[in-house]
C-alpha cells in the first residue's frame, strides 16, 4: 500500500497518514501527486476508504502500471519494511525541511543527501560488510551514515559503535516513546530520534557526556554543516590510549573546548605540582639548615662546656705555672708550646715526672662519645 508522494509542483513530500499533507492532497481540484523515488514520474491519487476503518492510501493513476516503488513490501530477506520506507521518508522530509536536496534510491544509497561531502544515508536492519559498503559509497564520493532502528540485528561486535552510525529511535511529541510509528494504529505525527553515539559538552564544559536521545533533524544539520564528526573513544575522552575500536559523533566546537580546557588543566595541574614540589624542596632546605644549627649550636654548647671545664682545669694548673714564672725555668717552655690547642699540657710541662697522662683525656673522652651519640642520634 503506497502512503508515500511527492507534490509535482513543490517538490514536498506528503504522507498520507499525517493530517497537514492529508488535507493539503486531498482537496479539489487535486493537486498533481508523483512517486517520490528520484526520476519516477508514477501518477499517484488519493483514496480514502471511509466505510471501513478510514484507512488513507495512494493509488496509481488509471490506466498506468505501478512502478513498484515504496509500497511497503513486509518484512525479511531484504525487501524493504514498513519501517525501512517509512524511515526513509521521514528522513526525506527531514533534508527537506533543512533545505538540502535529496534523493531517494538513488546511486545504490537508501538517500542520497547533496550536502558537502555529500552523504549516503542508510537503513540498516542486518548486518552486512559495512567496511565495503563505505567503501563503495566513498568511491562514489559519499560518506556514509549508518542508521541501525532498535529492531535491527545486529552482531554482537557493536557495529553501531565501530561504523559511523546512530540507534533510531522514535517519540510522540511529548517525548514519550513509539514503538511502531509506521503502523496506521499509531498517532501521528511522530519524531524521529537518534541516540548511542552522539555526545555534547557535560555539566561545567569540562568533559564530553553521551547526549542520550537527540534530535534527528538537529543531528542532520550539524552533520550536513560539516560540524559534526565521527570520532575515536581516544578524542572523546581525552586518553592517551584508545583502547578498543569505538568512537561517537562530537560537534567540532565541542571537541576544540573541551581539549582547550583539558590542556589548561593540565598545565594548571604540572604547575600545582611544581609549586607542591619547590615548596617540599624548600621546607627540606629550611628544615636541613634548622638542623644544621641546632647540631651547631648544640656542638657549641658541648664544646663550650667542655672548654670551661678544661679552662678550669687549665687555670688550677696555670695556677701553679703562675707561681712558677717567678723563677723562669719553664718559661722557655711554654712559648715553644701551640698555644690553646692542649691547655692541658700547661700542667705536663709544670709536673712531667708526677703526671705524664694528660689530666683531661677523660673528659675529651666523653665530649667525643657525646658528639658521636648527637651525630648519629
Ligand atoms: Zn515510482
Amino acid at each position: 500500500m503506497k502512503r508515500y508522494a511527492r507534490l509535482r509542483e513543490s517538490g514536498r513530500i506528503v504522507d498520507v497518514r499525517h493530517g497537514d499533507d492529508w488535507a493539503l492532497i486531498y482537496t479539489r481540484p487535486r493537486p498533481p501527486l508523483v512517486c517520490p523515488v528520484d526520476g519516477c514520474s508514477q501518477g499517484l491519487s488519493p483514496v480514502e476508504l471511509t466505510n471501513t476503518t478510514g484507512t488513507r492510501f495512494l493509488r496509481v493513476k488509471d490506466g498506468s502500471q505501478d512502478c513498484g516503488h515504496l509500497a511497503g513490501r513486509g518484512d525479511g530477506g531484504g525487501p524493504m519494511t514498513d519501517e525501512h520506507l517509512w524511515l526513509q521518508m521521514m528522513l526525506l522530509k527531514i533534508c527537506e525541511d533543512l533545505g538540502i536536496d535529496a534523493t531517494m534510491e538513488t546511486d545504490y544509497t537508501d538517500i542520497r543527501v547533496d550536502s558537502s561531502p555529500p552523504y549516503a544515508l542508510e537503513v540498516q536492519k542486518h548486518n552486512t560488510d559495512f567496511a565495503a559498503r563505505i567503501d563503495q559509497r566513498k568511491q562514489r564520493g559519499m560518506e556514509t551514515l549508518w542508521l541501525f532502528p532498535e529492531s535491527a540485528k545486529l552482531s554482537t561486535d557493536d557495529p553501531v559503535f565501530r561504523f559511523p552510525a546512530l540507534r533510531v529511535r522514535y517519540q510522540d511529541e511529548d517525548g514519550n516513546e513509539l514503538k511502531s510509528p509506521w503502523t496506521s494504529s499509531c498517532p501521528s505525527p511522530s519524531v524521529v530520534k537518534f541516540g548511542a553515539t552522539i555526545w555534547v559538552r557535560g555539566r561545567g564544559g569540562f568533559e564530553l557526556v553521551p547526549a542520550g536521545n537527540y534530535s534527528a533533524r538537529r543531528f542532520l544539520k550539524e552533520l550536513f554543516e560539516g560540524r559534526r564528526v565521527w570520532q575515536p573513544k581516544k578524542k572523546l575522552l581525552g586518553l592517551s590510549d584508545g583502547g578498543r575500536v569505538w568512537s561517537g559523533w562530537v560537534l567540532k566546537e565541542d571537541l576544540e573546548a573541551v581539549e582547550t580546557r583539558r590542556k589548561a588543566r593540565a598545565i594548571e595541574q604540572a604547575a600545582a605540582a611544581e609549586r607542591q614540589r619547590q615548596e617540599r624542596e624548600q621546607k627540606a632546605q629550611l628544615e636541613a639548615a634548622h638542623t644544621a644549627a641546632l647540631t651547631e649550636n648544640a656542638a657549641r654548647d658541648l664544646l663550650h662546656g667542655a672548654r670551661s671545664d678544661e679552662t678550669d682545669r687549665g687555670a688550677e694548673a696555670n695556677y701553679g705555672a703562675d707561681v712558677s714564672i717567678d723563677d723562669g725555668s719553664s718559661a722557655g717552655a711554654q712559648s715553644d708550646e701551640p698555644h690553646g690547642t692542649n691547655p692541658s699540657s700547661h700542667s705536663s710541662t709544670e709536673h712531667p715526672e708526677t703526671a705524664p697522662a694528660d689530666p683531661a683525656a677523660p673528659q675529651k673522652l666523653r665530649l667525643w662519645d657525646r658528639l658521636k651519640a648527637f651525630f648519629r642520634g
